[in-house]
C-alpha cells in the first residue's frame, strides 16, 4: 500500500530544495534579492507541506488542528514572499509603474494572512479576512504579471507558465471556500501539485535568466574591448594612432624598442591638389600597408606622418627598407598616380632615458634634415653632426 502523504512530501521536499539550492548557488554570481526571497518561498512552502502531510507518530501527534493552522500561515507567508520576489525578478530595465509597488504590498497581505489563520481559529471572521487576504495576493500578482507582460518582460512570460496553474487553483479555491463555506475537495494535493509546478518552472526561468544575463555581460565585455581598441587605431589606415603609440611605448610588458623612425611622405599635399582627397587617401592606407613589417610597430600620427618604432638590431636598415616599400606599395594600391610616390625619415636610437617626447623631437629633427637634404631619404642625426654644417645635437 502506496502512502500518498509520504510520497506527495518527499517529492515535494526534494523540488524544492533543488530550487533552494540553485537560487543560493547563483546569488553570489548576480546578488540579486528575488533569490533570497525565492528561498524563503521554498522554506514558507515546504513548511506548509510538512503541516499538510505530517509524518505519521506513534503517539497520534500532532493534532490536526495545529497542523492545518500552520499549513495555512506558512502558505499565507509563501504568497506574501511571493510579490517581492516578483517584483525584483521582473528585468530592472522594465518599466512597470506602480505594479511593482502593489507587488510589494503582497508581502504585508501575507503577514496579515498568516496572523488571521492563528486568530481565526479563536475568532470565525478572521478566517474569512485571511481568505480575502490570501485572494486579494493572487489579484495582485495576477495583476504584476499582466503588466509585466505587457512591458515585454521575458522573466514574467517564463512566470506565466510556473504560476498559472497556481493563481488557476486559488481563484477557485477562495471562490469555493467564498461561496460553499467548504473547503475545495482535494486541495492539499491540487495545491502541492501546483507548487511543484511552480517551483520546477521558477527555477529553469531563473536559470535561463541567468545564462541571458551572462551571454548580455559577455557581448558588453566584447563591445567594451572592440571600443577599447578603436580608441587606439586610426580608422584610415588601420595601423596604431597617436594614443596606440603612446600605449605602446609605455607598456610595461614590452621591451623597449632600439630606434625609433618618423616618416612623412614627400610631396603629399600635390596628390591631393593633383588627385583628389580620395586618392590622398588611398595612398596613406598603401603607405601604411608599406610600412608594416617584422620586429615594427607602425603608427599613423596624424596627416601623412607615421612613426616606426623599431625593434631590431640593425634598427636603422629595417627603417630604410620599410621608407622604400612605400613607393612599391602605392604602385600597388593606386596604379593611376603617373609618378613614384617617396618618403623621407628622421632616424633616432632610442638612449636610456630617453621618453617617446625625447626621441620623437630627434627624429623629428632629422626627418627635417632629411627633408632639406632632398627628400627621399633616411638621416639620422649622428650622420649629421660630422658634417658639421648642421647644429643639430
Ligand atoms: P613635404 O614633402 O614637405 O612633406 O610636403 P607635403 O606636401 O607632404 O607637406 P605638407 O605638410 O605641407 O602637406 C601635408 C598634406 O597632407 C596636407 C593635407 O592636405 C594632407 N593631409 C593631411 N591629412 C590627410 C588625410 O587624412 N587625407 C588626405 N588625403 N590628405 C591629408
Ligand atoms: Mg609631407
Ligand atoms: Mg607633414
Amino acid at each position: 500500500m502506496i502512502d500518498w502523504s509520504s510520497v506527495a512530501l518527499g517529492a515535494f521536499s526534494g523540488i524544492a530544495a533543488v530550487f533552494g539550492v540553485t537560487a543560493i548557488a547563483i546569488y553570489p554570481l548576480v546578488r540579486r534579492s528575488y533569490l533570497l526571497w525565492g528561498v524563503a518561498r521554498a522554506i514558507f512552502f515546504t513548511a506548509m507541506v510538512f503541516a499538510l502531510f505530517p509524518l505519521e507518530m506513534a503517539d497520534g501527534t500532532p493534532e490536526r488542528d495545529d497542523m492545518l493552522i500552520l499549513a495555512e500561515a506558512a502558505l499565507a507567508l509563501g504568497a506574501g514572499a511571493t510579490g517581492p520576489f516578483l517584483a525584483d525578478y521582473i528585468e530592472p530595465k522594465i518599466r512597470m509603474g506602480r505594479a511593482r509597488s502593489w507587488l510589494f504590498a503582497m508581502l504585508p497581505l501575507g503577514v496579515f494572512a498568516a496572523i488571521g489563520s492563528w486568530i481565526g481559529y479563536y475568532a470565525a471572521i478572521f478566517n474569512r479576512l485571511h481568505d480575502l487576504a490570501l485572494l486579494t495576493c493572487t489579484v495582485l500578482l495576477a495583476a504584476g504579471l499582466y503588466q509585466a507582460i505587457k512591458a515585454g518582460s521575458r522573466a514574467a512570460r517564463f512566470q506565466i507558465f510556473g504560476w498559472g496553474p497556481l493563481i488557476a487553483i486559488g481563484l477557485v479555491a477562495f471562490s469555493y471556500e467564498l461561496i460553499l463555506a467548504q473547503d475545495l475537495p482535494y486541495w492539499p494535493y491540487i495545491l502541492l501539485a501546483g507548487l511543484a509546478v511552480d517551483f520546477v518552472v521558477t527555477a529553469t526561468g531563473i536559470v535561463d535568466g541567468f545564462v541571458v544575463v551572462q551571454h548580455e555581460r559577455d557581448r558588453a565585455l566584447a563591445n567594451i574591448e572592440a571600443a577599447k581598441l578603436m580608441t587606439v587605431t586610426d580608422s584610415l589606415t588601420d595601423i596604431a594612432n597617436r594614443r596606440g603609440l603612446e600605449q605602446h611605448f609605455s607598456d610595461p610588458v614590452r621591451r623597449r624598442p632600439t630606434g625609433l623612425a618618423l616618416v612623412d611622405c614627400d610631396h603629399f599635399k600635390r596628390i591631393n591638389d593633383q588627385f583628389g582627397h580620395d586618392v590622398g587617401d588611398k595612398v596613406l592606407c598603401a603607405v601604411a600597408r608599406g610600412l608594416e613589417g617584422d620586429h615594427i610597430f607602425a603608427a599613423r600620427l596624424g596627416g601623412e606622418e607615421f612613426v616606426l618604432l623599431l625593434y631590431s638590431k640593425n634598427w636603422q636598415e629595417a627603417a630604410e627598407n620599410a621608407r622604400r616599400r612605400i613607393t612599391q606599395a602605392v604602385r600597388d594600391a593606386v596604379p593611376e598616380l603617373p609618378y613614384p610616390i617617396t618618403a623621407s625619415a628622421g632616424l633616432a636610437a632610442l638612449e636610456a632615458t630617453d621618453s617617446l617626447a625625447s626621441v620623437m623631437k630627434r627624429a623629428d629633427r632629422a626627418l627635417y634634415a632629411a627633408k632639406e637634404a632632398g627628400r627621399n631619404r633616411s638621416l639620422s642625426l649622428t650622420e649629421f653632426r660630422p658634417a658639421g654644417s648642421l647644429k643639430l645635437a
